[in-house]
């Protein structure tokens, strides 16, 4: 009786703060300063929390002599560990087996430690990402809830938008040798995927693969597949840069059998585009159609949510593939989390500052709490 009367509680304290601050959140993430970084840019200053125990909500860029000023939900220092990051999302991850539709996005410029903070550094398991935390704890609830009658499913879907286009992240990897997972729906590669969304609310992508997982196991098996299906290109910035959106989702069924209670989640974990500007990149050609396609629905995320927070009779949710697709996990009663990637390099400070800019846009769309930027 203890534990349920706990569990009512966190639910409604943690719906009492939503309602209040609104279900949109912006965190942001200055990385550690890399070994060849440092070189000095006269009259460029970025001023953040030089520690996790510092970590506040204000962030400061001086540019050209001019300061400009950032506050966000929470911004996090160089020195923050991935496990520290991970606690501040745990509540939101859990609500997504509450029956919440859940987004985080990584935003930044390539390089500025989107998929550092989504993923984690390959080969270092203390370094974890929060795919793979939000995913053990996840299928840890699961276990620790089968006492009180929960039962659940879970399904997961992989796909990267890039230049508008969908690609099933899954398709490709058919081999289904003992213990892989149960493949429910197949993709065919190179096909145009198409979005539907029905009048439950439920999103449909015409022949995506959609994959049963019963374990961490099961999906970190997936996740391999999938970064190895991904489209990355070569622009002057990081070799490696990724120049589409990767949206991993976790469909969560749940039903109660003692109670005949159910609930139905979605987690969503986004690791964006690079967001630099055009000149930056040295774009022709094929970079180019990338960049102005990045930068399309790069703005078009921002209208949406700007347009939501502010209760707008139209939302241009059709005005980018990553907005139509994610249409239902972004209204109502979703809950979204921005990250705000940033690199401490000075070098970096023009980027950082339309980085800025962009998360404070959202920010400011919180309702009921009136900010100032400047
Ligand atoms: P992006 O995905 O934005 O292009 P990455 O996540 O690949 O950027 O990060 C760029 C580099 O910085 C990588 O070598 C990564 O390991 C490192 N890095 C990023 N964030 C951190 C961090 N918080 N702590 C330590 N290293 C980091």
């Amino acid at each position: 009786y203890k534990v349920i009367e706990g569990e009512k509680l966190r639910k409604e304290l943690h719906n009492t703060i939503l309602e209040l601050k609104g279900n949109i959140r912006v965190f942001c993430r200055v990385r550690p300063l890399l070994p060849d970084e440092g070189s000095s840019t006269e009259g460029n200053i970025i001023s953040y929390p030089t520690s996790m125990e510092a970590s506040g909500r204000g962030i400061e860029l001086t540019q050209n002599g001019q300061k400009h000023s950032f506050t966000y939900d929470k911004v996090f220092a160089p020195d923050t560990s991935q496990e520290e990051v991970f606690i501040e999302i745990s509540q939101l991850v859990q609500s997504a087996l509450d029956g919440y539709k859940v987004c985080i996005f990584a935003y930044g410029q390539t390089g500025s430690g989107k998929t550092y903070t989504m993923m984690g550094r390959p080969g270092h398991p203390g370094e974890k990402g929060l795919i793979p935390r939000s995913l053990e704890q996840i299928f840890q609830t699961k276990q620790s809830q089968q006492p009180q009658g929960w039962k659940y499913e879970m399904q997961v879907s992989m796909l990267e938008i890039y230049n508008e286009t969908i690609r099933d992240l899954l398709a490709t990897n058919k081999s289904s040798a003992d213990g892989t997972p149960t493949r429910v729906e197949n993709g065919t590669p190179g096909k145009q995927y198409t979005i539907k969304h029905d009048a439950n609310g439920n999103t449909h992508v015409s022949d995506l693969t959609v994959v049963d997982v019963q374990s961490v196991k099961e999906v970190a098996f997936l996740l391999n597949q999938a970064a190895s299906s991904r489209s990355v290109g070569k622009t002057q910035m990081n070799e490696q840069s990724s120049r589409s959106h990767f949206v991993f989702t976790l469909r969560i069924y749940g039903v109660n059998e003692s109670t005949d209670q159910q609930v139905q989640g979605i987690l969503n974990l986004i690791d964006l585009a690079g967001s630099e500007r055009l000149s930056r990149s040295g774009s022709t050609g094929d970079r180019l159609k990338e960049t102005q396609a990045i930068n399309k629905s790069l703005s078009s995320l921002s209208d949406v949510i700007f347009a939501l927070a502010k209760k707008e009779d139209h939302i241009p949710f059709r005005n980018s593939k990553l907005t139509y697709l994610l249409q239902p996990c972004l209204g109502g009663d979703s809950k979204t989390l921005m990250f705000v990637n940033i690199s401490p390099d000075q070098a970096s400070s023009g980027e950082s500052l339309c980085s800025l800019r962009f998360a404070s846009r959202v920010n400011a769309c919180e309702i009921g709490t009136p900010r100032r930027h400047t």
